[in-house]
Protein backbone atom coordinates (compact mmCIF):
# COMPACT_ATOMS: atom_id res chain seq x y z
CA UNK A 1 0.00 0.00 0.00
CA UNK A 2 1.70 3.13 -0.83
CA UNK A 3 1.32 6.43 1.21
CA UNK A 4 -0.97 8.42 -0.03
CA UNK A 5 1.56 11.41 -0.69
CA UNK A 6 3.12 9.01 -3.15
CA UNK A 7 -0.24 7.74 -4.60
CA UNK A 8 -1.11 11.23 -5.43
CA UNK A 9 2.39 12.04 -7.34
CA UNK A 10 1.52 8.30 -9.05
CA UNK A 11 -1.93 9.63 -10.06
CA UNK A 12 -0.34 12.91 -11.28
CA UNK A 13 2.02 11.51 -13.82
CA UNK A 14 0.23 8.13 -14.94
CA UNK A 15 -3.46 8.43 -13.73
CA UNK A 16 -6.29 8.42 -16.92
CA UNK A 17 -7.39 12.45 -17.20
CA UNK A 18 -10.38 11.67 -16.81
CA UNK A 19 -9.83 9.08 -13.99
CA UNK A 20 -7.90 11.60 -11.54
CA UNK A 21 -9.64 13.59 -8.81
CA UNK A 22 -9.26 16.87 -10.72
CA UNK A 23 -11.40 15.51 -13.24
CA UNK A 24 -13.92 14.16 -10.87
CA UNK A 25 -14.57 16.17 -7.77
CA UNK A 26 -15.83 19.43 -7.86
CA UNK A 27 -13.16 22.57 -7.70
CA UNK A 28 -13.96 25.66 -6.06
CA UNK A 29 -15.48 28.64 -8.72
CA UNK A 30 -15.43 31.60 -7.16
CA UNK A 31 -12.33 31.30 -4.56
CA UNK A 32 -8.72 30.61 -5.01
CA UNK A 33 -8.26 26.89 -4.89
CA UNK A 34 -6.37 25.79 -1.77
CA UNK A 35 -3.85 23.33 -4.17
CA UNK A 36 -1.84 22.92 -7.52
CA UNK A 37 -3.94 21.12 -10.50
CA UNK A 38 -1.58 19.36 -13.52
CA UNK A 39 -1.54 21.74 -15.99
CA UNK A 40 -3.17 19.45 -18.88
CA UNK A 41 -6.15 18.58 -16.72
CA UNK A 42 -6.49 22.90 -15.90
CA UNK A 43 -5.81 22.98 -19.66
CA UNK A 44 -8.72 20.16 -20.80
CA UNK A 45 -11.35 21.84 -18.05
CA UNK A 46 -10.90 25.31 -19.35
CA UNK A 47 -11.07 24.31 -23.00
CA UNK A 48 -14.02 22.10 -22.49
CA UNK A 49 -15.99 24.79 -20.38
CA UNK A 50 -15.43 27.47 -23.25
CA UNK A 51 -17.00 24.87 -25.77
CA UNK A 52 -20.31 26.39 -24.18
CA UNK A 53 -19.92 29.40 -26.28
CA UNK A 54 -20.84 30.44 -29.59
CA UNK A 55 -18.73 28.97 -32.83
CA UNK A 56 -16.61 32.06 -33.81
CA UNK A 57 -17.27 31.01 -37.49
CA UNK A 58 -20.69 31.00 -36.97
CA UNK A 59 -20.81 34.51 -35.52
CA UNK A 60 -22.70 36.41 -38.24
CA UNK A 61 -22.74 38.92 -35.29
CA UNK A 62 -19.30 39.90 -35.11
CA UNK A 63 -17.18 42.79 -37.29
CA UNK A 64 -14.85 41.41 -35.38
CA UNK A 65 -11.63 38.79 -37.06
CA UNK A 66 -11.97 35.28 -36.35
CA UNK A 67 -9.59 33.77 -38.97
CA UNK A 68 -6.09 34.78 -39.68
CA UNK A 69 -3.32 32.84 -41.26
CA UNK A 70 -1.38 30.10 -39.30
CA UNK A 71 2.31 32.13 -40.29
CA UNK A 72 0.80 35.31 -38.28
CA UNK A 73 -1.20 33.23 -35.37
CA UNK A 74 2.77 32.03 -34.68
CA UNK A 75 4.06 35.79 -35.30
CA UNK A 76 1.52 36.39 -32.73
CA UNK A 77 2.24 33.89 -30.21
CA UNK A 78 5.78 34.56 -30.49
CA UNK A 79 5.02 38.10 -29.29
CA UNK A 80 2.93 37.27 -26.36
CA UNK A 81 5.65 37.85 -23.93
CA UNK A 82 6.59 41.51 -24.90
CA UNK A 83 4.78 44.56 -23.38
CA UNK A 84 4.12 47.08 -25.95
CA UNK A 85 4.72 50.47 -24.31
CA UNK A 86 8.34 49.13 -23.59
CA UNK A 87 9.94 50.82 -26.74
CA UNK A 88 13.40 51.30 -25.17
CA UNK A 89 13.60 47.69 -24.81
CA UNK A 90 11.84 46.48 -27.85
CA UNK A 91 12.66 49.37 -30.19
CA UNK A 92 11.82 47.37 -33.47
CA UNK A 93 8.31 46.68 -32.28
CA UNK A 94 7.68 50.73 -31.43
CA UNK A 95 9.66 50.92 -35.17
CA UNK A 96 6.79 48.82 -36.70
CA UNK A 97 3.70 50.25 -35.03
CA UNK A 98 5.12 53.75 -36.31
CA UNK A 99 5.00 52.17 -39.96
CA UNK A 100 1.58 51.06 -39.45
CA UNK A 101 0.39 54.31 -38.77
CA UNK A 102 2.38 55.84 -41.64
CA UNK A 103 0.69 53.28 -44.25
CA UNK A 104 -2.51 53.74 -42.54
CA UNK A 105 -2.44 57.77 -42.78
CA UNK A 106 -0.85 57.51 -46.27
CA UNK A 107 -3.83 54.91 -47.06
CA UNK A 108 -6.16 57.51 -45.81
CA UNK A 109 -4.89 60.56 -47.99
CA UNK A 110 -3.28 62.09 -44.58
CA UNK A 111 -1.02 65.33 -45.66
CA UNK A 112 1.82 64.81 -43.14
CA UNK A 113 2.69 61.00 -44.07
CA UNK A 114 5.54 58.83 -43.99
CA UNK A 115 7.56 59.45 -40.72
CA UNK A 116 5.80 62.60 -40.49
CA UNK A 117 2.46 60.46 -39.95
CA UNK A 118 0.32 61.38 -36.77
CA UNK A 119 -1.15 58.60 -35.10
CA UNK A 120 -1.04 55.97 -32.05
CA UNK A 121 -2.23 52.22 -32.41
CA UNK A 122 -4.81 51.59 -30.06
CA UNK A 123 -6.76 48.72 -28.02
CA UNK A 124 -9.52 48.82 -30.77
CA UNK A 125 -11.82 52.17 -32.10
CA UNK A 126 -13.36 52.80 -28.72
CA UNK A 127 -10.02 53.98 -27.27
CA UNK A 128 -9.16 55.60 -30.16
CA UNK A 129 -12.15 57.05 -30.57
CA UNK A 130 -11.82 58.49 -26.46
CA UNK A 131 -8.53 59.94 -27.79
CA UNK A 132 -9.55 61.45 -30.92
CA UNK A 133 -12.88 63.14 -28.85
CA UNK A 134 -10.82 64.48 -26.16
CA UNK A 135 -8.48 66.08 -28.84
CA UNK A 136 -11.38 68.04 -30.33
CA UNK A 137 -12.70 69.05 -27.16
CA UNK A 138 -8.77 70.44 -26.15
CA UNK A 139 -8.58 72.25 -29.62
CA UNK A 140 -12.03 73.64 -29.12
CA UNK A 141 -11.40 74.82 -25.94
CA UNK A 142 -8.18 76.49 -26.79
CA UNK A 143 -9.53 78.21 -30.04
CA UNK A 144 -12.38 79.41 -28.01
CA UNK A 145 -9.76 80.02 -25.21
CA UNK A 146 -7.21 82.28 -26.95
CA UNK A 147 -10.35 84.78 -28.65
CA UNK A 148 -11.50 85.10 -24.77
CA UNK A 149 -14.39 83.15 -25.15
CA UNK A 150 -16.41 80.83 -22.96
CA UNK A 151 -15.18 77.43 -22.79
CA UNK A 152 -17.56 75.39 -20.56
CA UNK A 153 -20.48 74.08 -22.94
CA UNK A 154 -18.76 71.65 -25.72
CA UNK A 155 -21.32 69.81 -27.97
CA UNK A 156 -20.51 67.21 -30.38
CA UNK A 157 -22.94 66.63 -33.43
CA UNK A 158 -23.67 62.90 -34.41
CA UNK A 159 -26.65 60.84 -36.18
CA UNK A 160 -28.97 58.63 -33.49
CA UNK A 161 -26.50 55.76 -34.96
CA UNK A 162 -23.84 55.84 -33.44
CA UNK A 163 -21.82 53.01 -31.96
CA UNK A 164 -22.49 53.09 -27.83
CA UNK A 165 -18.46 54.53 -27.53
CA UNK A 166 -19.59 57.28 -28.33
CA UNK A 167 -22.33 57.73 -25.77
CA UNK A 168 -19.44 56.54 -23.09
CA UNK A 169 -17.33 59.56 -24.94
CA UNK A 170 -19.93 62.10 -23.81
CA UNK A 171 -20.28 60.83 -20.48
CA UNK A 172 -16.52 60.18 -19.34
CA UNK A 173 -15.17 63.61 -21.05
CA UNK A 174 -18.42 65.80 -20.19
CA UNK A 175 -19.49 66.68 -23.64
CA UNK A 176 -23.07 67.37 -24.69
CA UNK A 177 -24.67 65.10 -27.45
CA UNK A 178 -26.46 66.29 -30.04
CA UNK A 179 -27.89 63.54 -31.70
CA UNK A 180 -29.56 63.92 -35.34
CA UNK A 181 -32.71 62.07 -35.50
CA UNK A 182 -33.62 59.15 -38.06
CA UNK A 183 -36.27 59.58 -40.35
CA UNK A 184 -38.67 56.76 -41.94
CA UNK A 185 -36.54 56.03 -45.02
CA UNK A 186 -33.18 57.64 -43.47
CA UNK A 187 -31.10 55.47 -41.31
CA UNK A 188 -27.81 57.87 -41.52
CA UNK A 189 -27.30 60.85 -39.80
CA UNK A 190 -28.98 63.94 -42.18
CA UNK A 191 -26.67 66.78 -43.80
CA UNK A 192 -28.90 69.68 -43.11
CA UNK A 193 -30.53 67.88 -39.83
CA UNK A 194 -26.67 67.93 -38.73
CA UNK A 195 -25.83 71.72 -40.07
CA UNK A 196 -28.94 72.82 -38.10
CA UNK A 197 -27.59 71.45 -34.87
CA UNK A 198 -23.85 73.22 -35.25
CA UNK A 199 -23.06 76.01 -32.99
CA UNK A 200 -19.63 77.86 -31.62
CA UNK A 201 -18.92 75.60 -29.21
CA UNK A 202 -19.66 72.40 -31.56
CA UNK A 203 -15.83 70.33 -31.29
CA UNK A 204 -16.85 67.92 -34.19
CA UNK A 205 -19.67 66.69 -36.49
CA UNK A 206 -19.03 62.88 -36.31
CA UNK A 207 -19.56 61.14 -40.02
CA UNK A 208 -19.80 57.28 -39.59
CA UNK A 209 -18.15 55.37 -42.47
CA UNK A 210 -19.91 52.08 -42.45
CA UNK A 211 -23.01 52.34 -39.60
CA UNK A 212 -23.52 49.60 -37.36
CA UNK A 213 -26.81 49.24 -37.88
CA UNK A 214 -27.24 49.11 -41.90
CA UNK A 215 -23.19 49.62 -42.83
CA UNK A 216 -24.36 52.22 -45.07
CA UNK A 217 -21.76 54.98 -45.30
CA UNK A 218 -22.54 57.95 -44.18
CA UNK A 219 -22.43 61.00 -46.53
CA UNK A 220 -19.40 62.46 -45.27
CA UNK A 221 -18.48 64.63 -48.49
CA UNK A 222 -21.95 66.50 -48.44
CA UNK A 223 -21.28 67.24 -44.87
CA UNK A 224 -17.76 68.60 -45.59
CA UNK A 225 -18.99 70.62 -48.26
CA UNK A 226 -21.90 71.96 -46.09
CA UNK A 227 -19.92 72.22 -42.72
CA UNK A 228 -17.12 74.63 -44.82
CA UNK A 229 -19.77 76.93 -46.26
CA UNK A 230 -21.24 77.56 -42.72
CA UNK A 231 -17.59 77.98 -41.37
CA UNK A 232 -16.69 80.32 -44.04
CA UNK A 233 -19.87 82.21 -43.42
CA UNK A 234 -19.73 82.44 -39.57
CA UNK A 235 -15.88 82.05 -38.56
CA UNK A 236 -16.43 78.93 -36.83
CA UNK A 237 -13.85 76.34 -37.02
CA UNK A 238 -16.03 73.32 -36.66
CA UNK A 239 -14.07 69.83 -38.02
CA UNK A 240 -15.01 66.37 -38.97
CA UNK A 241 -14.16 63.31 -37.48
CA UNK A 242 -14.69 60.15 -39.14
CA UNK A 243 -15.87 57.28 -37.29
CA UNK A 244 -14.35 54.44 -39.70
CA UNK A 245 -14.22 51.25 -37.31
CA UNK A 246 -15.72 49.14 -39.90
CA UNK A 247 -14.93 50.92 -43.34
CA UNK A 248 -11.30 52.21 -42.77
CA UNK A 249 -10.50 48.98 -44.49
CA UNK A 250 -12.98 48.19 -47.04
CA UNK A 251 -13.46 51.41 -48.47
CA UNK A 252 -9.89 52.48 -49.73
CA UNK A 253 -9.61 49.01 -51.72
CA UNK A 254 -13.47 48.53 -52.71
CA UNK A 255 -14.24 52.10 -53.06
CA UNK A 256 -11.42 53.69 -53.88
CA UNK A 257 -12.52 56.45 -55.98
CA UNK A 258 -15.26 57.73 -52.82
CA UNK A 259 -13.70 60.44 -51.02
CA UNK A 260 -14.73 59.97 -47.11
CA UNK A 261 -11.06 60.50 -45.68
CA UNK A 262 -8.20 63.54 -45.23
CA UNK A 263 -9.10 64.57 -49.01
CA UNK A 264 -11.70 66.40 -47.60
CA UNK A 265 -10.68 69.66 -45.42
CA UNK A 266 -12.82 69.57 -42.67
CA UNK A 267 -12.15 66.05 -41.71
CA UNK A 268 -9.18 66.41 -39.00
CA UNK A 269 -9.08 62.75 -37.10
CA UNK A 270 -10.22 58.77 -37.91
CA UNK A 271 -10.46 56.13 -36.16
CA UNK A 272 -10.44 52.92 -37.48
CA UNK A 273 -10.61 49.27 -35.69
CA UNK A 274 -7.59 47.28 -37.23
CA UNK A 275 -9.50 43.84 -35.97
CA UNK A 276 -12.62 44.29 -38.14
CA UNK A 277 -11.64 44.75 -41.82
CA UNK A 278 -8.35 45.26 -41.14
CA UNK A 279 -8.09 41.48 -40.17
CA UNK A 280 -6.23 41.35 -36.76
CA UNK A 281 -7.67 39.33 -33.92
CA UNK A 282 -9.17 41.71 -31.19
CA UNK A 283 -7.85 44.04 -29.91
CA UNK A 284 -6.37 46.67 -31.99
CA UNK A 285 -7.75 50.07 -33.30
CA UNK A 286 -5.44 52.85 -35.03
CA UNK A 287 -6.15 56.58 -34.51
CA UNK A 288 -4.89 59.09 -37.07
CA UNK A 289 -4.97 63.06 -36.75
CA UNK A 290 -4.69 65.42 -40.17
CA UNK A 291 -1.60 67.06 -38.63
CA UNK A 292 0.19 68.28 -35.76
CA UNK A 293 -1.69 71.01 -35.47
CA UNK A 294 -4.87 68.58 -34.65
CA UNK A 295 -2.91 66.85 -31.61
CA UNK A 296 -2.35 68.88 -28.83
CA UNK A 297 0.75 68.94 -27.35
CA UNK A 298 -0.86 69.06 -23.78
CA UNK A 299 -2.22 65.62 -24.32
CA UNK A 300 0.93 64.01 -25.21
CA UNK A 301 3.68 62.83 -22.87
CA UNK A 302 6.92 62.22 -23.51
CA UNK A 303 9.58 59.55 -21.74
CA UNK A 304 13.21 60.15 -22.38
CA UNK A 305 14.72 57.04 -21.00
CA UNK A 306 18.14 56.18 -22.10
CA UNK A 307 18.17 59.71 -24.20
CA UNK A 308 14.74 58.75 -26.53
CA UNK A 309 12.03 60.64 -26.76
CA UNK A 310 9.29 58.34 -26.80
CA UNK A 311 5.81 60.42 -27.19
CA UNK A 312 3.21 58.50 -26.15
CA UNK A 313 -1.33 59.36 -26.03
CA UNK A 314 -2.95 56.97 -24.84
CA UNK A 315 -5.79 55.82 -21.73
CA UNK A 316 -3.78 52.13 -20.46
CA UNK A 317 -0.27 52.02 -20.21
CA UNK A 318 0.44 48.15 -20.73
CA UNK A 319 -0.68 46.45 -23.44
CA UNK A 320 0.49 43.41 -25.53
CA UNK A 321 2.44 43.61 -28.70
CA UNK A 322 1.03 40.70 -30.83
CA UNK A 323 -2.06 42.63 -32.22
CA UNK A 324 0.20 45.87 -33.52
CA UNK A 325 2.59 42.70 -35.21
CA UNK A 326 -0.17 40.72 -36.67
CA UNK A 327 -1.36 44.38 -38.28
CA UNK A 328 1.29 45.09 -39.81
CA UNK A 329 1.89 41.41 -40.88
CA UNK A 330 -1.40 41.68 -42.86
CA UNK A 331 -0.02 45.13 -44.23
CA UNK A 332 2.15 43.51 -45.74
CA UNK A 333 1.46 40.15 -46.39
CA UNK A 334 -1.56 41.41 -48.53
CA UNK A 335 -0.82 44.63 -49.63
CA UNK A 336 -3.29 47.02 -51.81
CA UNK A 337 -4.08 44.19 -53.65
CA UNK A 338 -4.72 41.19 -50.74
CA UNK A 339 -6.93 43.44 -49.19
CA UNK A 340 -8.66 44.38 -52.04
CA UNK A 341 -9.13 40.59 -53.49
CA UNK A 342 -10.28 39.70 -49.77
CA UNK A 343 -13.15 42.63 -49.60
CA UNK A 344 -14.21 42.25 -53.13
CA UNK A 345 -14.65 38.71 -52.44
CA UNK A 346 -16.36 39.61 -49.05
CA UNK A 347 -18.76 42.39 -51.03
CA UNK A 348 -19.55 39.68 -53.90
CA UNK A 349 -20.51 37.00 -51.22
CA UNK A 350 -22.91 39.64 -49.41
CA UNK A 351 -24.06 41.33 -52.63
CA UNK A 352 -25.75 37.90 -53.67
CA UNK A 353 -27.16 37.01 -50.33
CA UNK A 354 -28.73 40.27 -50.55
CA UNK A 355 -29.84 39.14 -54.17
CA UNK A 356 -31.54 36.36 -52.93
CA UNK A 357 -33.55 38.17 -49.63
CA UNK A 358 -34.93 40.76 -52.30
CA UNK A 359 -36.03 37.35 -54.57
CA UNK A 360 -37.27 35.84 -51.70
CA UNK A 361 -41.22 36.83 -50.72
CA UNK A 362 -40.13 37.38 -47.29
CA UNK A 363 -37.64 39.91 -46.67
CA UNK A 364 -37.02 43.37 -47.68
CA UNK A 365 -33.20 44.35 -47.95
CA UNK A 366 -32.21 47.39 -45.42
CA UNK A 367 -28.88 47.85 -46.01
CA UNK A 368 -26.93 48.97 -49.41
CA UNK A 369 -24.73 46.67 -51.61
CA UNK A 370 -22.19 49.67 -52.17
CA UNK A 371 -21.55 49.88 -48.45
CA UNK A 372 -20.19 47.36 -45.87
CA UNK A 373 -20.16 43.62 -46.73
CA UNK A 374 -23.01 42.91 -44.60
CA UNK A 375 -26.96 41.97 -45.30
CA UNK A 376 -29.77 43.82 -42.69
CA UNK A 377 -32.91 42.68 -43.58
CA UNK A 378 -36.79 42.97 -42.26
CA UNK A 379 -39.24 40.82 -42.58
CA UNK A 380 -42.31 41.89 -45.50
CA UNK A 381 -45.56 42.75 -44.33
CA UNK A 382 -47.33 41.14 -41.31
CA UNK A 383 -46.05 37.61 -39.57
CA UNK A 384 -46.83 35.51 -37.07
CA UNK A 385 -43.24 35.50 -36.06
CA UNK A 386 -40.42 38.43 -35.58
CA UNK A 387 -37.21 38.37 -36.32
CA UNK A 388 -36.49 37.70 -32.95
CA UNK A 389 -37.86 34.44 -33.70
CA UNK A 390 -36.15 33.83 -36.61
CA UNK A 391 -32.62 34.37 -34.69
CA UNK A 392 -33.42 32.55 -32.48
CA UNK A 393 -34.58 29.51 -33.95
CA UNK A 394 -31.59 29.82 -36.10
CA UNK A 395 -29.36 29.20 -32.91
CA UNK A 396 -30.66 25.48 -32.97
CA UNK A 397 -28.07 24.71 -36.09
CA UNK A 398 -25.28 27.42 -34.00
CA UNK A 399 -25.77 30.54 -36.59
CA UNK A 400 -25.69 33.42 -34.09
CA UNK A 401 -27.77 36.25 -36.64
CA UNK A 402 -28.45 39.14 -34.39
CA UNK A 403 -31.87 40.06 -34.30
CA UNK A 404 -32.34 44.23 -33.22
CA UNK A 405 -34.29 46.90 -33.90
CA UNK A 406 -33.13 50.14 -35.77
CA UNK A 407 -31.95 53.28 -34.02
CA UNK A 408 -35.17 55.99 -32.37
CA UNK A 409 -37.45 57.34 -34.31
CA UNK A 410 -37.00 54.27 -37.17
CA UNK A 411 -36.75 51.92 -34.04
CA UNK A 412 -40.71 50.38 -35.23
CA UNK A 413 -38.46 48.27 -37.59
CA UNK A 414 -36.60 44.72 -36.27
CA UNK A 415 -34.10 43.49 -38.56
CA UNK A 416 -31.63 40.70 -38.55
CA UNK A 417 -27.64 41.23 -39.66
CA UNK A 418 -25.27 38.99 -41.36
CA UNK A 419 -21.84 40.49 -41.94
CA UNK A 420 -19.56 38.51 -43.80
CA UNK A 421 -15.98 38.56 -42.83
CA UNK A 422 -12.69 36.81 -44.08
CA UNK A 423 -13.16 33.28 -43.19
CA UNK A 424 -17.08 32.21 -44.45
CA UNK A 425 -16.61 31.02 -48.14
CA UNK A 426 -19.76 31.07 -51.00
CA UNK A 427 -20.52 27.43 -49.52
CA UNK A 428 -21.41 28.71 -45.83
CA UNK A 429 -23.06 31.19 -47.17
CA UNK A 430 -25.23 28.58 -48.90
CA UNK A 431 -25.34 26.64 -46.00
CA UNK A 432 -26.84 29.65 -43.83
CA UNK A 433 -29.71 30.55 -46.61
CA UNK A 434 -30.62 26.76 -46.35
CA UNK A 435 -30.99 26.89 -42.58
CA UNK A 436 -32.61 30.28 -43.09
CA UNK A 437 -35.29 28.77 -45.59
CA UNK A 438 -36.20 25.55 -43.23
CA UNK A 439 -36.51 28.03 -40.34
CA UNK A 440 -39.28 30.35 -41.79
CA UNK A 441 -40.66 27.23 -43.17
CA UNK A 442 -40.71 26.23 -39.91
CA UNK A 443 -41.78 29.03 -38.71
CA UNK A 444 -44.83 29.35 -40.64
CA UNK A 445 -46.32 25.84 -40.20
CA UNK A 446 -45.50 26.51 -35.88
CA UNK A 447 -46.03 30.25 -35.47
CA UNK A 448 -45.30 31.43 -31.43
CA UNK A 449 -48.12 32.18 -29.58
CA UNK A 450 -46.96 35.87 -30.55
CA UNK A 451 -44.30 37.64 -32.06
CA UNK A 452 -41.36 38.03 -29.66
CA UNK A 453 -40.51 41.62 -29.42
CA UNK A 454 -37.57 43.26 -27.78
CA UNK A 455 -38.17 47.26 -27.52
CA UNK A 456 -34.96 49.35 -28.00
CA UNK A 457 -32.97 50.49 -25.23
CA UNK A 458 -30.69 53.55 -26.46
CA UNK A 459 -28.02 52.84 -23.50
CA UNK A 460 -28.29 49.15 -23.13
CA UNK A 461 -28.38 47.04 -27.15
CA UNK A 462 -25.29 45.66 -28.60
CA UNK A 463 -25.18 45.90 -32.07
CA UNK A 464 -21.48 44.43 -32.11
C1 LIG B 1 -17.13 48.57 -33.76
C2 LIG B 1 -17.41 50.01 -33.80
C3 LIG B 1 -16.93 50.86 -32.80
C4 LIG B 1 -16.17 50.33 -31.60
O1 LIG B 1 -14.98 49.79 -32.04
P1 LIG B 1 -14.08 48.73 -31.23
O2 LIG B 1 -12.94 48.52 -32.15
O3 LIG B 1 -14.92 47.52 -31.03
O4 LIG B 1 -13.68 49.37 -29.94
C5 LIG B 1 -17.16 52.21 -32.92
N1 LIG B 1 -17.84 52.71 -33.97
C6 LIG B 1 -18.33 51.93 -34.95
C7 LIG B 1 -19.06 52.55 -36.10
C8 LIG B 1 -18.15 50.55 -34.90
O5 LIG B 1 -18.62 49.78 -35.88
Amino acid sequence: MLSEHVQDAVDATVAPLFGSRTMIEPIPRFRLPDVEMEPQAAYQLIHDELSLDGNPLLNMASFVTTWMEPEVTKLMTETLPKNFIDADEYPQTAEIERRCVSIIADLFHAPSSGEQAMGTSTVGSSEAIHLCGLALKVNWRNRRAAAGQPTDRPNIVMGANVQVVWEKFVRYFDVEPRYVDMAPGRTVIGVDEAIALVDENTIAVVGILGSTYTGEFEPIAELDTALQELNARTGWQVPIHVDAASGGFVAPFAYPDLAWDFRLPSVRSINTSGHKFGLVYPGVGWAVWRDQADLPEELLFHDNYLGNDQITFDLNFSKGSSQVIGQYYNLIRLGRDGYRRIMDGLLDISRDLSAKARASEHFEVVSSDQALPLVTVRLKGERAYSCHDISEHLRLRGWIVPAYTLPPKVDDVSVLRVVIREGFSRDMADNLLADLDATIEHLEANPPAAPTVKPHHRQRHRVC
